[in-house]
Order: structure tokens, then sequence, then C-alpha cells
């Protein structure tokens, strides 16, 4: 099978600065997305320490010849994953001026025919597998805890005024708990990794329509949704990646 993928990281239209950042390594088969949070130019120091452990991290344990194992993926993704939590810790240490800094990470990578995915915060990994659309991770956030134990609907969430509030990120604790799912892959399958500032301004079911709609190009895909949600507000950094496996 074979990968395409794109990624598109935007400012949006209300922020002065574009926090997020993402990775699409095709070699690795490793991509990600990282939603820094922090004034001072804390965030996108974050995030973008967290996007380089994680790439280097996995570039040090590249399997000699074929690819990891998807138990060995799982392995390698928590302790990078960890490593860029640590990293983003004693840099705060070193630097008054950032603490409070973190990061959201959702990191998805490519072993024969599956795919493992990492994810810390609320950034999502969904899937679109003939024609529907699912989202393979769970939000850390606030008014998804409150969604789980019943006290909000999914519909009260989405405009919830708490909606931003992340309850687990890297660089707050110095251990993190890691939450990893693994998927198989089937011809056809897109794969997108988003930042909350494409699925707070759309709606699942326009998530869905785009990739169903450009599902061929998937740089096509990642422009049309960055355009939507700058349509719909911008009110956030917007950071999308397609990927789409062919037989
Ligand atoms: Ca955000």
């Amino acid at each position: 099978m074979t990968t395409r993928a794109a990624g598109i990281s935007d400012i949006g239209r209300c922020r002065k600065v574009n926090q997020d950042m993402y990775l699409v390594d095709e070699e690795l088969g490793l991509y990600a997305v990282a939603d820094g949070m922090g004034g001072h130019a804390a965030g996108e120091v974050a995030s973008d320490i967290a996007i380089n452990a994680l790439a280097r991290s996995l570039r040090e344990h590249e399997p000699v010849s074929g690819t990891w194992s998807p138990d060995e993926a799982k392995t390698l993704l928590r302790q990078a994953v960890r490593e860029g939590n640590r990293k983003i810790c004693e840099s705060v240490t070193a630097r008054a001026e950032w603490r409070g800094m973190g990061t959201t990470l959702v990191a998805l990578v490519r072993v024969e025919d599956r795919v493992v995915i990492a994810h810390v915060g609320d950034s999502r990994a969904y899937l679109m597998r003939d024609g529907r659309l699912r989202q393979l991770t769970s939000d850390h956030s606030w008014v998804n805890e409150q969604v789980k134990h019943g006290l909000l609907t999914p519909e009260q969430a989405e405009r919830h005024p708490m909606r931003n509030i992340v309850t687990r990120a890297l660089g707050n604790q110095p251990e993190v708990e890691v939450d990893l799912v693994e998927e198989e892959i089937r011809p056809g399958d897109v794969f997108a990794l988003c930042s909350d500032g494409l699925n707070g301004m759309l709606r699942d079911e326009e998530i869905r329509g785009v990739l169903q709609d450009h599902a061929e190009v998937p740089h096509a895909a990642c422009r049309q949704l960055v355009d939507r949600a700058n349509a719909e507000g911008g009110e956030d950094n917007i950071t999308v990646i397609v990927m789409r496996h062919e037989g």
C-alpha cells in the first residue's frame, strides 16, 4: 500500500502568532500535530520542542530493515512523547518567562498495514473509511470529561465557553500519561490529524464532506479545510494533515 500525505498550518484570522507545529516525514511514515499554549512566545517553543523530540527519538531508533512492529512503535512513541515532555519541563526551569507553556501532541506512525497513534491533549486523529468519519482519539479536555460523565451533551460541549480547557498536556508535569490507539489500514482509508482550530470551527460532518470530496488529493483536502475554518471565523491557529492509503 502507498501513502500520499500533505499538511498545512495556518495562523487563522484572530491570533497574532501561530503556535501550532506539524511534521510530515514520509520516509519514517511519521505524522504529527502539536498545538502550543502559553504567552511570551512560549507556546510555539513548546510545540517545537515536542515535534523535534518526537522526530529525533524515532529517527534514532529507525529499524535496520523493514519497519517496527506495532508494539515496538507503541513503545517508541510513548518514550518519544515523554522525552518531549521532559525537555519542555527542563526549558521551563531554565527560563522563568516560559513558565506555564505546554503543548498538545497527536502523532501517527505507519507500521506494516497498521497505524499506531499516540496522543496527549485535544488535538485529534480522524479516520474516514467507506464514507464514514470516526474520531480515533478521545480529547483530554474539560468539556469531554463532562460529556463522558453525562453532564454535557456533545452539542453543548461544542459551543461551551470552557471548551478550550485542556486537562492533559506536555510540559505541565514531570511525567505524562500517553494514550495509544492502534488501527488497521484498508485501501482507500483517509486519516487526518488536526489541532482544535479546525474542529472548533467545523463540525465533523463538514470535515467528512471535504475529505470525501478531495480524498484523491490530500493537499487539496488540507487547503479546503483550512479555508473553510477561516471562513467560519478562524478563531484559532488551524493545522491539519491528511493521509490517503492506496491499495
Ligand atoms: Ca489551538
